[in-house]
């Protein structure tokens, strides 16, 4: 109790009415689940209210950067006050379970409406939302004939027009960690190492810095999650919504394996103290109505079947994406990563 004392000025209570309700009937503590989440509060919170209307469940928040959340989880151990750990990114949620800090859920709901690829295969995570990582380019400079894949962006043709973020980032670990699996170690290899020599200048930045380069001029592909994206299309800023129309959305692989897609996930911890609790959180947020709004607000497509996509998506059309398990990307992260190194991705 003390620690959630000391916490309280971080929490974000999504809902107090059931817990002064409960006050009220002479009972001390009310139902709740608290949540380590690395996707910002506005992308979650008020889903969280529309649970605790739903069932009577408080939730509180803590929200951060996801490798200092996993820290944290980690050096907490069984002392943490986390019951769900809400994170991007398979290549993390991998390794979280590596790490120990999540256990096995045991839904029948998630495993039948959450597609077997996008979760783990012993239950310890479930998808949420998905982002592709598909091929941007400058309308102008490039046309869309002469892109195919991700391999292809190795070709000669290439040569000092590519803009990459650095490979520290999960992201494109984990689309080089798909690409082993795909076409194997030593193609991958060769892949990057060409695909590093192509680039217009050193990595920097995060996706929208990349997306920004090319309406700039500074290079002419790139390689970035969609709801960057759509963000930036439906910016506040005009200047933001203006420079998306330099911009053309191209699905690569659509011949082969298709486009290389990521999740944002969810895990019960391993130590948490409301366990049913956390379940019910995690099913809530798969269940159709949240999936809408969920995936919606950051411009992510759903995971489970039949739920409508925001109309920025719709215009985006339909694409065939890659169906590897996503668990396989946390498998191949480690290597992934030396490969880059090797090949002298920044
Ligand atoms: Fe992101």
């Amino acid at each position: 109790m003390m620690y959630w004392a000391k916490q309280k000025s971080k929490w974000v209570a999504t809902s107090v009415c059931f817990f002064a309700g409960l006050l009220g009937a002479g009972i001390s503590v009310a139902e709740q689940v608290n949540i380590y989440s690395a996707r910002k509060e506005a992308l979650i919170k008020p889903i969280l209210t529309t649970f605790t209307e739903k069932t009577g469940i408080k939730t509180n928040l803590i929200t951060g950067k996801a490798d200092a959340l996993l820290t944290r989880l980690r050096l907490e151990g069984k002392a943490s006050p986390a019951d769900v750990f809400i994170t991007v990114d398979a290549g993390r949620l991998y390794r979280a379970k590596q790490a120990g800090v999540l256990q096995p859920i045991n839904s029948d709901l998630l495993t039948a409406v959450i597609p077997v690829h996008l979760r783990d295969k012993d239950n310890h995570w479930f998808g949420l939302s998905q982002r592709a990582r598909p091929i941007f380019y400058a309308k102008g400079r490039v046309k869309p004939e002469e892109l195919s894949t991700y391999e292809a962006l190795a070709d000669k043709q290439w040569g000092g027009r590519i803009c990459m973020r650095s490979s520290n980032n999960v992201y494109n670990q984990s689309l080089v960690a798909s690409m082993m699996e795909a076409t194997g170690v030593k193609n991958t290899q060769r892949w990057v190492a060409a695909l590093v020599n192509n680039l217009a200048k050193p990595p920097a930045g995060g996706d929208v810095d990349q997306l920004k380069a090319l309406a700039a001029g500074v290079c002419d592909v790139t390689i970035a999650n969609t709801y960057y994206f759509g963000r930036l299309m439906n910016s506040r800023r005009s200047g933001e919504r203006q420079l998306t129309q330099k911009i053309g959305l191209f699905w690569p692989n659509q011949n082969d394996r298709g486009v290389h897609v990521n999740v944002s996930g969810a895990g019960v911890t391993a130590h948490a103290k409301n366990k049913q609790r956390a379940v019910a959180l995690i099913e809530f947020l798969a269940s159709p109505e949240a999936q809408v709004w969920y995936s919606a607000v950051n411009n992510e497509y759903p995971v489970v079947n039949d739920v409508e996509v925001s109309s920025t998506l719709n215009a985006w059309g339909d694409f065939k994406q890659d169906s590897i398990s996503l668990g396989l990307l946390g498998e191949n992260n480690r290597a992934a990563v030396e490969l880059m190194d090797r090949a002298g991705w920044k």
